[in-house]
């Protein structure tokens, strides 16, 4: 396609041509029987790509962020003691989102690059009683990976709700919702799953509705109650219609088709793909002579990457050389360091193509900004 950029940032990724073509149709009514179908179909499949049999999912218009405040906003009454275990900047956004819901908020940060040690966590949950705790799986500004497991066992253990923001991870690194135990996991369009922006997406589960329907306060935001639109959700999926705020109906008809996708590669497989992604896009990196902020193979996502500059090179100039190249990649995210590194995307449909396009353009990048390093060992790494 002449004058397309490949786009390999954190999200909004490279989406496949059959997801956007079910958006190119003329929109038909959210009452549509056709649409009605498509809805409660993504619905189903969402329970299948959480892992979560009996969990409640949501689709709803907005994004990521409108995701969090969603779970916040319905599982947080005022006076409540939330505990935030933050690795990077998305985990500092829903400390401040709780605490407008009311929350005590309490925050165990990681060092940069790191994870809170789970028995930092444990003696945190040892200490203090909270409702609910909240991780980040795969934090997109620091490329961090958490281990959603562990964290989900200790939820369980301590009796605390555990929220999950797998805004960057699900559809691309493993979560089994209800064998881990986590009661609200949470993302958006745009990332792993691969359909344009505009949809938050989240499955609750029974403990979390539970713990919503026993609620003394209304919840204090309109657009994100759950009373509104649980009916929906349950209306779409018994193959009813039904009416709270117009669906983001296209959006939608896109979704139904990526996660038919999603499910047809199988998630095993879809895992496996992203681990080897990451781990060959890690090693030419590594080959290249950058190095990136998570501290070991351990804690390094494999959805993304976040390499920093070689001290000799400038940022800005070097990503204008990737972009000349017809490769996007993304600066830095967390405000201390912002200037110092940058974020490469690999979820979704990437292949191992866009990862050979994606270490040339950075190869050819460096090249141009006088770094010295031997032509052609990115690409070899990449192709092992
Ligand atoms: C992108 C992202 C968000 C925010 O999503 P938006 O759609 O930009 O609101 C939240 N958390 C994580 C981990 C993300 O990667």
């Amino acid at each position: 396609m002449k004058g397309r950029k490949l786009l390999m940032i954190p999200g909004p990724i490279e989406f496949e041509p059959d997801v956007m073509q079910a958006m190119a149709i003329p929109t038909p009514s959210h009452v549509d029987p056709d649409f009605i179908e498509t809805f409660g179909h993504a619905l189903e499949m969402m329970r299948e790509v959480w892992q979560s049999p009996s969990g409640q999912p949501f689709i709803i218009a907005g994004t990521g962020t409108l995701a969090m405040d969603m779970a916040g906003a319905n599982l947080i009454e005022s006076g409540d003691n939330a505990l935030v275990i933050s690795t990077g900047y998305f985990g500092e956004r829903y400390a401040e989102l709780l605490k407008r819901y009311g929350a005590n908020v309490d925050i165990l940060r990681a060092p940069l690059g790191e994870i809170v040690p789970l028995e930092q966590v444990e003696s945190q949950l040892k200490k203090k009683e909270y409702k609910l705790m909240t991780f980040t799986h795969v934090d997109t500004s620091t490329a961090v990976l958490n281990d959603a497991k562990s964290l989900g066992a200790l939820g369980r253990k301590y009796d605390v709700l555990t929220i999950l923001d797998g805004v960057c991870s699900v559809a691309g690194e493993e979560i089994m919702q209800e064998e881990w135990g986590l009661d609200v996991v949470l993302t958006a369009s745009q990332k792993a799953i691969g359909v344009p922006p505009g949809l938050a997406l989240l499955v609750a589960s029974p403990k979390a509705m539970q713990a919503f329907e026993s609620r003394k306060s209304p919840v204090g935001n309109y657009y994100c109650d759950w009373t509104n639109w649980l009916p929906i959700m349950k209306a779409y999926e018994s193959r009813t219609p039904s009416y709270f705020g117009t669906p983001a109906v296209n959006l939608i008809m896109a979704l139904e088709v990526s996660l038919e996708k999603i499910l047809k590669e199988g998630l095993e497989k879809r895992f496996n793909r992203h681990r080897l992604a990451g781990k060959a896009f890690r090693s030419a990196i590594s080959a290249l002579g950058l190095k990136m902020i998570p501290v070991n193979e351990a804690v390094s996502a494999n959805t993304l990457s976040a390499p920093y500059y070689p001290e000799v090179v400038a940022g800005a100039e070097l990503l204008k050389h990737i972009s000349g190249e017809g490769v996007i990649v993304a600066g830095g995210l967390l405000p201390d360091i912002k200037g110092s590194y940058f974020r490469v995307g690999h979820m979704g449909a990437v292949n191992r193509n866009d990862l050979l396009a994606t270490i040339g353009a950075i190869e050819a990048g460096l090249k141009n900004c006088n770094y010295s390093f031997e032509a052609g060992t990115g690409l070899k790494a990449i192709l092992g």
